[in-house]
């Protein structure tokens, strides 16, 4: 499959509603943020290893969650597990100039790649990396919009739910029993209270916390 065929495939699916989703998956290099030897199978819609034991997410999982979340232009996006960069990227053109990503990163060969992709490409001045224990989200820069974990918890992290603002949403896989997990779409309302809804089954690496 090439890039175009496999956007039409992922609007077919249903798992790209907006154009603004469909565009910014078009112009996202995703050979860019895999392994060489992989790039032939960049199109194809699953993960694939991106080194120290961690995938990038399938391209419909990146689709999805993105409109899971309504990321939108102007968005501030907090992004728990940069991985390659790629679904980062994709963000960014979604967000556009107006909007920022901030993502983050606990292994710190991973955050260093994926910060020198990310710039290179140039997408230096709308997505920062950090490296460290996103679970505790990054509290300098918040509060956010949207916040996407791309690992499974074991239970929402309250410094997240702290870390969105009032109106935001949080899309995260928790695990809610030994091997099954779900993706949660977190609403925080304007006077703070949290709903939660659980979206579908997934299969994520797991979020390795600190503590
Ligand atoms: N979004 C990524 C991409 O586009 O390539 C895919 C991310 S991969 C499925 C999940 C990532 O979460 C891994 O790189 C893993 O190291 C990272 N991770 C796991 N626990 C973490 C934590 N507590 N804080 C930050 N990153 C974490």
């Amino acid at each position: 499959m090439n890039k175009e065929e496999l956007i039409a495939k992922l609007i077919r699916e249903g798992y790209i509603a907006r154009k603004e989703v469909a565009e910014a998956m078009l112009k996202v290099p995703r050979e860019e943020f895999v392994p060489e030897e992989l790039r032939p199978y960049a199109y194809e819609d699953r993960p694939l290893p991106i080194g120290e034991g961690q995938t990038i997410s399938a391209p419909h999982m990146v689709a999805y969650m993105i409109e899971a979340a309504g990321i939108k232009r102007g968005d501030k996006v907090l992004e728990v597990g940069t991985g390659s960069g790629y679904h980062a990227a994709v963000m960014a053109e979604v967000v556009g100039p107006e909007g920022h990503v901030f993502t983050i990163e606990r292994i710190p060969e991973l955050a260093e790649r994926a910060k020198e992709r990310l710039e290179r490409l140039g997408y230096g001045d709308r997505v920062t990396v950090y490296v460290g224990d996103g679970s505790k989200g990054i509290p300098e820069e918040a509060p956010f919009d949207k916040i996407i974990v791309t690992a499974a918890a074991k239970e929402i992290p309250e410094e997240l739910l702290r870390q969105l603002k009032p109106g935001g949403i949080m899309v995260i896989p928790v695990e809610e029993a030994p091997g099954f997990q779900v993706l949660y779409r977190v609403h925080k309302s304007p006077d703070g209270k949290i709903r939660i809804e659980k979206l579908l089954p997934v299969m994520f690496v797991p979020l390795v916390s600190d503590s």
